[in-house]
């Protein structure tokens, strides 16, 4: 054995061509002697069918629970009938805050156009727009809440710069649109920058999502590793295996704290399951990840080289087999055996592989140790569903007095309505959601993120109050955010108003 412990994994066949790639995927990872012991659960098409609309049985998920690591074939997701995707699923009940995609081209063996491609794309896998939390407020108006928190952002950054070091990569490259989030996306960005100096052995840098996105599509050479939000990351991890042009060639493993889980990315092919031309290496690729991630470096060197030698060799399954560049086509059978027969061999021109055991050891406090920052509530923007003139809205605020609050800003989309300089510059009023920021008197001066009084304060009662009069109004308020400065320098936790 490769390594003292054996690990116990737990396996699923899948739908499909799921069956066929795993029992591949086993033979190697057995013939290449690694540290691991497999149990089976069953998941996807058939459990759905039996009622289970996660595809998952809850004694499938104690089984789960003792291994803690689950390398997945494709399954089956039936269409319709309030089925629940098993990944997200999965993804939740697991905590598997990270999603590892690398995508590397075989050239000159395997055509592609993009021959230096070799990247890897690393996602955030739980917060973000993906929290699924959506509400209609107005007969117009539909809102979906992106969360991020400090902590969510500092784990997958510290997995990123870890993996980057583990897996002999030199440069780790940061996409978010903080110019325009500057908050959410902005917390993202300040960690990885903080971070960053951790770790000095690393080249780092930063692109808005939108041209990072259209430079990874038109080079993606010039990328080895990249971080990213959930939204973002789903979204070029899909860009980067479409222009790679080799669905059943790249792995992909989701990480947590706790548990870990790995797969091929492509589905379970039903249009050719059963007839022994699937590509076993997507899924294989996943298995060494997984020996990577559980320490067994040497099988994992010894999988990933006779793997490159065997596509070197020309051996191809039928989806890469290529007149110019391949020698012999074969099923997913003859294709295992022929990996096994090269097991001990290093490939002679694609790269050979190199994974070593992790010496660097984490001292860094998570952000969840850290002093929490004091926060001091100073005002409340008020959201309401507004279906009159915006003159008569100003006439119904300017008949509500308050003791603690004055109206500072009237906005609408993030686009400031009033005070405006010029009433000709004041942009269509368009009825339904209002947004009314209230701040404590004199707390503020010109803009709501000019500090004139940094000792005073609000309370949650005082908007109370004021809620108590939108109420007797009959105002229909649609929801309101506390308005709080952070921290000792009093740092606003809300935007301005755009023209503010
Ligand atoms: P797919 O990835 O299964 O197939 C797309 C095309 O690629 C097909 O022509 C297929 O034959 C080919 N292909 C895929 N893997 C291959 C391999 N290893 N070797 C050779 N050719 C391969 O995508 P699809 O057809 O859109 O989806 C089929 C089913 O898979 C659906 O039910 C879908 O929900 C499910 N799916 C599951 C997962 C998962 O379990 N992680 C992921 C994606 C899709």
């Amino acid at each position: 054995m490769s390594a003292n412990k054996i690990t116990p994994i737990t396996i699923a066949y899948g739908d499909g061509i799921g069956p066929e790639i795993m029992e591949s995927t086993i033979e190697i990872l057995k013939e290449a002697n690694a540290a691991i012991s497999f149990n089976i659960i069953e998941v996807g098409k058939r459990i759905y069918e039996q009622g289970f609309t996660s595809g998952l049985m809850p004694s499938a998920f104690e089984e789960l629970k003792n291994s803690r690591i689950l390398l997945k074939a494709p399954i089956t997701t039936p269409q319709g009938g309030g089925y629940k995707s098993l990944n997200v699923t999965l993804r939740k009940r697991l905590g598997l805050f990270a999603n590892i995609r690398p995508v590397a081209s075989f050239y000159p063996f395997i055509a592609t156009k993009f021959p230096k491609m070799n990247v890897v794309i690393i996602r955030e896998n739980e917060e973000d727009l993906y929290a699924g939390i959506e509400y209609r407020q107005t007969d117009q108006t539909y809102q979906c809440l992106k969360l991020i928190t400090k902590a969510g952002c500092e784990k997958i950054i510290r997995y990123a710069f870890e993996y980057a070091i583990t897996n002999n990569r030199k440069k780790l490259t940061c996409f978010t649109k903080d110019n325009i989030m500057k908050m959410t996306d902005g917390i993202f960005h300040k960690t990885f920058d903080q971070i960053a100096k951790e770790y000095p052995q690393i080249t780092t840098d930063h692109y808005i999502v939108d041209i990072g996105t259209a430079k990874l599509a038109a080079k993606p050479e010039i990328f080895d590793c990249i971080v990213t939000l959930n939204l973002y990351g789903d979204i070029i991890s899909d860009v980067a295996a479409e222009i790679s042009g080799s669905v059943g060639l790249a792995g992909s493993a989701n990480i947590g704290s706790e548990y870990a889980m790995f797969e091929a990315i492509h589905g379970s092919a039903p249009d050719i399951a059963g007839k022994d031309i699937a590509n076993p290496t997507g899924l294989l690729q996943a298995a060494i990840m997984m020996l990577v991630h559980i320490g067994d470096f040497e099988a994992a060197n010894k999988i990933a080289n006779a793997l490159n030698k065997t596509i070197e060799d020309g051996i191809h399954t039928p989806d890469i087999y290529n007149q110019d560049s391949s020698q012999k086509k074969v099923g997913c059978k003859e294709f295992t055996l022929e990996l096994i027969k090269r097991l001990g061999q290093e490939p002679l021109k694609l790269p050979k592989a190199n994974y070593i055991k992790l010496e660097h050891v984490t001292t860094k406090t998570s952000n969840q140790n850290q002093a929490v920052s004091s926060k001091k509530l100073i005002g409340f923007d008020l959201f309401i569903d507004w279906q009159q003139e915006f003159d008569d809205l100003i006439a119904m605020i300017n008949s509500i007095d308050s003791e603690e609050l004055e109206i500072k800003m009237i906005s609408a989309k993030g686009l400031l309505l009033w005070p405006h300089i010029d009433k000709h510059m004041m942009p269509t009023y368009q009825k339904g959601q209002t947004i009314l920021r209230f701040i404590g008197k004199g707390i503020t001066g010109k803009s709501s993120h000019d500090i004139i009084n940094q000792d005073k304060s609000i309370t949650n009662n005082d908007i109370i109050i004021m809620l108590g009069k939108f109420y007797s109004k009959k105002i229909d308020f649609i929801k309101y955010e506390g308005l709080y400065l952070f921290g000792p320098n009093n740092e606003p936790g809300y935007t301005s108003g755009q023209g503010e």
